[in-house]
């Protein structure tokens, strides 16, 4: 039987993120068994959870702080994302104008230290994520399509981007596509970095600062337990 050209291409692919299938992947931390207990509960070592974690024995050393995760560090969207690391938290500003016209200054300002506080994350923990502040280019592949990059620039300008609209020859500068016909580069809002060597690094801080993580632990159960909160796992261990 002959396969179809996009069987035949795809006959030797195996479904593993590609950020994820790399020697550099730690081997996995032991399960939590029996029972124990924590002043803080992390479930989750994605992003989120990596940083709670870190960002809560930060503020207390003396905190313990447990961590699980059903898989390992990582291994779920922040270990297989694109790697855009943008300071908007509203998918872009035109988005967040026309959703958020009251609260989209404060929005740009707290996207901002948002995205210096993870690239002094990076800094300060000498994590190898490749994070590079690139900035981000639009292109034109219209003519039409030169007006909006102009009134984007415009917009990007009055709340303090330092954008720079480029003609056709600058553009292909960059990147050499015979399609982009001009550009707007804004230059300090994005960085782009590796997302799993990111969380195994947030991983590896964590760990340094005294974080007990265990991996492929479930947790399948909360409830109250007088002022506590009594977490249940796959494994019928008590947290
Ligand atoms: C294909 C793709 C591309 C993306 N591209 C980008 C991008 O370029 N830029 C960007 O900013 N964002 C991007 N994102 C979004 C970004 O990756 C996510 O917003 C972010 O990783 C979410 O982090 P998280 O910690 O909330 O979740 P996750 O990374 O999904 O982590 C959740 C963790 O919780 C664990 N867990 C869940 N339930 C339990 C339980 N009951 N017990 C124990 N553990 C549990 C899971 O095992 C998992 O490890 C992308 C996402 C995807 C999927």
């Amino acid at each position: 039987m002959t396969l179809p050209h996009t069987g035949r291409a795809l006959a030797d692919a195996t479904p593993v993120p590609y950020w994820l299938d790399r020697p550099a992947r730690p081997d996995p931390l032991p399960p939590l068994t029996g029972a124990h207990a924590a002043d803080l509960l992390v479930v989750g070592g994605g992003y989120a959870g990596l940083w709670t974690a870190l960002l809560a024995k930060e503020a207390d050393p003396d905190r313990d702080v447990l961590l699980v995760d059903a898989g390992t560090c990582g291994w779920a969207a922040s270990g297989r994302n694109g790697g855009f690391c943008a300071a908007s938290l509203t998918h872009g500003l035109a988005n967040g104008v026309e959703r958020f016209p009251g609260e989209i200054g404060e929005l740009e300002r707290l996207g901002r230290e948002n995205l210096d506080a993870i690239a002094a994350t990076v800094a300060r923990y000498d994590i190898d994520c490749d994070l590079t502040r690139t900035g981000e280019l639009a292109v034109a592949v219209e003519p039409y399509q030169l007006d909006g990059l102009a009134a984007d620039a415009e917009l990007a300008r009055r709340f303090g981007h330092d954008v720079r609209l480029l003609d056709r020859d600058e553009v292909r500068a960059e990147v050499a596509s015979p399609t982009y016909l001009g550009g707007m580069w804004d230059s300090d809002r994005t960085a782009l970095l590796d997302p799993a060597k990111l969380a195994w690094g947030l991983r590896r801080a964590a760990l340094g600062l005294g974080v007990r993580i265990h991996e492929h632990t479930r947790v399948t159960g909360l409830a109250a337990d007088g002022a506590a909160l009594r977490a249940t796992t796959a494994g019928g261990a008590d947290a």
